[in-house]
């Protein structure tokens, strides 16, 4: 359900209160938590806020092209606020250190999102499940409130849309997603450079990091899956863990049902989850500790590459044969 028009008062009025305003959105920033924190952040400065936009990491290489990237803070260590706002963020430990800072150091938090799984906290929640991007939630707060949408702000909000939504290809795309969209690029957001900088690219490290890990691929009885290990990243030459979109590639496998990527980091396993419509994997992240949409969701699970398997594979086997009954 949508959330109730109390609840849009309620952040209107909380923005409208405040001086000092923190937006932060989840580590490992996508394309989504940046565009909806760019186009948040933007709005504030037009009304004159004082905004201080973070996010752990900060900006990935691939995004700093969004027009104000440059502003956000890869990390916070001081400064007190009147609100923070959190953007397509499901939970406390998704906003990372910057959130931690500013759950302390904040009188009132917006919680702004998409995520079914989201665990409602903060103040005043934005939660809309059948949004296709926190930077649709955005969109409707303008649009509730009447503040201006400014080119830079429009193009930050279309990228968020662009990117989770795969180009406007997944299930959640609505009709809205589409006029949202529309009003997009009629406030100056350019849809084919977006395009061409977020989806039809992709670095010539990660097609080595593809080279490696396509070795890994198993696909039995609907279930496809594959791993990325250190040493895989390493002759990729690459820093930070990634899958290069490998989940999404996976996932359009004819006979796929539930797709599934292990990323092995130092201690842990980075996972992400891919269904064909039909299957949930969002439920499963959940019971592991992460959390995300019915269709694609992700954790992170303590210990080796061997125990993420041996522990998550027969998980998401049951998904596949408990689904499909919708
Ligand atoms: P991806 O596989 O692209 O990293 O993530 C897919 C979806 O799952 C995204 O909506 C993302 O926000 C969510 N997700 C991925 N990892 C986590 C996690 O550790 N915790 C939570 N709450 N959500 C996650
Ligand atoms: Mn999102």
């Amino acid at each position: 359900m949508p959330p109730a028009e109390t609840n849009w008062q309620a952040a209107a009025d909380a923005i409208a209160a405040a001086q000092a305003v923190l937006v932060v959105s989840h580590s490992s920033p996508d394309g989504d938590a940046i565009g909806s924190l760019l186009g948040m952040a933007g709005a504030l400065c037009g009304l004159g806020k004082k905004v201080i936009p973070a996010v752990d990491e900060g900006v990935p290489d691939e995004l700093a092209f969004l027009p104000n990237s440059q502003a956000i803070l890869p990390r916070l260590a001081h400064g007190e606020f009147d609100l923070m706002i959190a953007l397509d963020a499901s939970d406390i430990e998704r906003i990372g250190q910057v959130g931690k800072y500013g759950l302390a150091h904040s009188r009132r938090v917006i919680n702004l999102d998409h995520h079914p799984t989201n665990t409602r906290f903060g103040d005043i929640q934005l939660v809309v499940p059948e949004a296709a991007a926190a930077a649709e939630v955005v969109f409707d707060l303008l649009q509730y409130a009447g503040w201006q949408l400014s080119r830079d702000v429009a193009f930050a909000l279309l990228a968020g849309l662009v990117t989770d939504t795969q180009g406007f290809r997944i299930p959640a795309t609505s009709s809205r997603s589409l006029e949202i969209a529309q009003a997009l690029m009629k406030a100056g957001a350019p849809l084919s450079e977006i395009m061409a900088r977020t989806l039809n690219r992709r670095s010539f490290a990660e097609v080595t990091l593809w080279q490696k890990a396509l070795q890994s691929v198993q696909l039995r009885d609907g279930l496809i899956c594959a791993a990325i290990t250190q040493n895989d990243l390493k002759l990729a030459n690459l820093r930070k863990m990634t899958d290069g979109g490998l989940v999404n590639y996976l996932v359009d496998v004819d006979a796929a049902k539930v797709a599934v990527v292990f990323k092995e980091l130092p201690t842990a396993v980075e996972i992400s989850f891919r269904a064909r419509p039909g299957y949930d994997v969002g439920r499963l992240a959940l019971a592991l500790g992460g959390g995300g949409h019915v269709l694609a969701a992700g954790c992170t699970v303590a210990g080796s590459l061997q125990q993420a398997q041996k522990q998550v594979l027969p998980l998401a086997r049951k998904i596949i044969d408990e689904g499909d009954s919708a």
